[in-house]
């Protein structure tokens, strides 16, 4: 998923819906949401997911933690209003294929995976028309159903993705939120263009590596924090800049032409943000919008949506599958700069660590090695 939280169309969905069946006479490690409440646990006798004839079997090698995965850890509002009880956490990773159900027909044990996390019955009017990201029935694993932070996971053969072999396993746990920043870059068509980058977070951080390898002309972005501005500098921005210090938009208009830049991409989530990015895009130009807010907020949308004449772009998820195709042409091209972005790895028996370095920002992307 993303930094982003999942919308819920169908309300809180017990555990077992859609989940795959379990192997009682076999057990695993995994990290559990073991109450209403903050944090996780470590379960080292979860009985073994076993695969549905359509599914297959992962033996978990990496995973990424999430800001979908601090909610839940933290267990905020919207935590306890979604997240089933019970339930095995996170939604990136990379395995093995252990074992296939007995309809599959497309993938054989052995093979290095990561996967799709949303999942879709494939009947609905976006499945069939290209567009099953937004699916109005999407299931998310490590929310809806059991996920991969254990040594086995369960996913539909459709979800799966064979990882090619250049692309190192780090990477390969963290192709879920990288596919967010694909999709938000390749959705604005940023080649040849100048971009604003509000907020570098992880996935800000990423888009501002996938920008510039996707062509973008200049990027400039925002941050509060100042390791972030410089982090967002080494990866390719012409200027990171303080939100806080008036006359910022000023010098991006300036440095446009004294309209503003073609493309926003906003990526903070926070509502002066928004404001802001728009302000400093030009008239007709366009904004994709990942970031997301915690609750309804004031926005001027008739001068700056409306009278700018701009686009105005939601975006949810990852195509499925053309945004992986573009992700992985662009890890294959050489040009994405990951290594400043995924700052620590630890063994997931020190889950607790692996989640605070994320939480206080002390890590940017935090990767957990199971197997
Ligand atoms: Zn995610």
């Amino acid at each position: 998923m993303s930094g982003t939280l999942p919308q819920s169309t169908t309300g809180r969905q017990p555990v077992e819906v859609h989940a795959p069946k379990k192997d009682q006479t076999a057990t695993m490690i995994a990290l559990v949401k073991h109450h209403a409440g903050p944090e996780l646990q470590l379960d080292s006798n979860r009985a073994k997911p076993v695969c549905g004839p359509r599914d297959v079997l992962v033996k978990v090698k990496k995973v990424g933690i999430c800001g979908t995965d601090r909610h839940i850890w933290e267990w905020d509002q919207w935590a306890a209003s979604r997240i089933p009880v019970g339930i095995v956490t996170g939604h990136e990773f990379v395995g093995i294929i252990e074992a296939v159900g007995s309809a599959v027909t497309k993938y054989r044990p052995g093979l290095r995976v990561s996967a799709e996390g949303h999942t879709t019955a494939w009947a609905d009017y976006n499945s069939r028309t290209g567009n099953a990201h937004i699916a109005s029935d999407t299931k998310i694993i490590g929310i809806d159903r059991d996920g991969c932070f254990a040594e086995y996971v369960c996913v539909p053969e459709e979800n799966v993705w064979p990882v090619h072999d250049s692309i190192p396993d780090k990477v390969a746990a963290v192709l879920d939120p990288l596919g967010n920043a694909v999709h938000t870059v390749m959705a604005a068509n940023v080649s040849a263009k100048s971009v604003l980058i509000t907020g570098t977070g992880i996935i800000g951080l990423m888009a501002v590596t996938v920008a510039k390898a996707a062509g973008a002309s200049r990027i400039f972005a925002t941050d509060m924090d100042p390791k972030r501005r410089a982090l967002a500098k080494k990866l390719g921005a012409v200027e990171a800049l303080d939100p806080r210090e008036s006359g910022w938009i000023n010098e991006v208009r300036k440095a446009c032409r004294g309209e503003g830049a073609d493309v926003l991409l906003e990526m903070s989530g926070a509502e002066p943000a928004l404001t802001q990015g728009f302000e400093g895009l030009r008239n007709g130009g366009t904004a994709a919008l990942l970031g997301l807010f915690k609750g309804p907020i004031k926005f001027d949308i008739n001068s700056l949506v409306i009278f700018k004449g701009c686009t105005v772009l939601g975006v949810n998820g990852r195509k499925m599958f053309e945004t992986w195709y573009q992700m992985e042409e662009l890890l294959l091209s050489g040009r994405l700069e990951l290594n400043d972005i995924i700052t620590h790895e630890f063994p997931i028996t020190q889950f607790k660590k692996a989640h605070e370095t994320m939480i206080t920002g002390e890590g940017i992307k935090v990767v957990m090695n199971v197997g």
